[in-house]
């Protein structure tokens, strides 16, 4: 079905083969084990929603998926290629969990980490020189950077690096990371793809690699080993949603433009980021690499961090909550959260914009943003 646009694709692929009676959906298979004598044998090591699943994702992004139990587990999973004391170049702003992760790690010994501007392409270039993986996330949470996805995966390459990219921002309907150079994508699908606010799952794509052990392989082999492994619900749940991405997606960026486009020119705002600005510093490149702008925008509201916090307690509509891509708006400051970095500004909220009417959302913020 790869000749199909995505926006057909998220609706058709991963559904039973078409027989008079078959379902025209997978169902929910909930098994601990298998009869003997085929291939899942065991519920840790397969189970057929998880397949319908990865079947969408792979045919989406253009590889194979494994799904797992959450993103920090597909993350986790993937940092476990890296071999001992490797090192792992990431965003100084990418997501604060697997900024995290990797901190315990580094402070064992388990990996060596570096912290770059990923938006600055000859300093992720000069830093992927002798690292065992470049972890590469654009647009990035919660400053929304966008990095050059060619050229960093470029050198990366050349440099012997393994490149990851976290895709969970643009979703493999606005950015196929693997057509761009990277071996892996990682999903939170617990975000946009799920979309319902619903769930909390995960995902990792890898590219056609043809020699020897592949990555699909590896991580297989890491999935059911470090046991990270999704609920046969969820991957249903995260199925159903993704039927309905594109639709989501559309309504979604449109409300963010011209929330992005209004915030701008808001007295109670400074900076607000948003790719689909044509002055933010990441449009030249967004729109290169993406096919749309995403629907997460980082707004720097004018005071100090209390005066956002102020803006988090007055809305009504947008839901104050963590997380993003649910069909809910939702907003939070990101400071509050302690493994943030201390780089993101204190007033900073990030806003992930769902799909309600879009006059409904302005009214709701501007009166949240209101003098007090
Ligand atoms: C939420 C998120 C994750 C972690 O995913 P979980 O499903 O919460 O484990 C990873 N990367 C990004 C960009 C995220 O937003």
């Amino acid at each position: 079905m790869t000749n199909l646009d995505p926006a057909s694709l998220v609706v058709h692929a991963g559904r039973p083969a078409r027989e008079p009676d078959a379902p025209l959906t997978e169902p929910v298979t909930f098994a601990a084990t298998y009869v003997a004598g085929g291939p899942l044998a065991y519920g840790r090591f397969g189970n057929p929603t998880w397949s319908a699943l990865q079947d969408v994702l792979g045919e989406l992004e253009g590889g194979r998926a494994l799904a797992f139990a959450s993103g920090m587990g597909a993350t986790s999973a993937v940092l476990d290629l890296v071999p001992l004391g490797g090192r792992v170049v990431v965003p100084q702003h990418g997501y604060s969990g697997l900024l995290a992760l990797l901190d315990q790690q580094a402070a064992t010994g388990r990996v060596a980490v570096e912290r770059v501007d990923i938006a600055d392409t000859a300093a992720v270039a000069d830093a992927v020189r002798d690292a065992a993986m470049l972890w590469a996330e654009s647009p990035t949470n919660p400053a929304l950077e966008v990095a050059d996805l060619t050229s960093i995966c470029t050198a990366a390459r050349e440099a012997g690096a393994i490149v990851a990219v976290d895709n969970t921002f643009a979703t493999p309907l606005l950015q196929r990371p693997l057509t761009l150079g990277a071996d892996l994508v990682v999903h939170s699908a617990t975000k946009f793809l799920s979309g319902h606010s619903d769930v909390v799952l995960g995902a990792v794509v890898t590219g056609g690699d043809s020699s020897g052990t592949t990555l699909y392989d590896e991580l297989a082999a890491r999935r059911r080993n470090l046991g990270a492994v999704p609920g046969p619900m969820e991957a249903w749940l995260a199925l159903r949603g993704i039927r309905t991405l594109a639709l989501r997606l559309d309504r979604a960026q449109h409300n963010a433009l011209l929330l992005a486009q209004r915030l701008a020119e808001h007295p109670r705002v400074g900076r607000v980021r948003y790719p689909g600005l044509p002055d933010d510093p990441g449009h030249v490149l967004a729109s290169r690499q993406m096919a749309g702008y995403g629907a997460v925008l980082a707004v720097e509201v004018a005071g100090d961090g209390a005066d956002a916090d102020r803006v988090c307690e007055r809305v009504r509509l947008w839901v104050h909550a963590t997380s993003l891509g649910g069909i809910e708006s939702m907003l939070e400051r990101r400071r509050r959260w302690p493994s943030e970095s201390p780089t993101i500004p204190e007033t900073l909220l990030r806003l992930s914009v769902g799909i309600e009417h879009v006059e409904d959302l302005w009214t709701d913020l501007d009166q949240a943003l209101a003098a007090p």
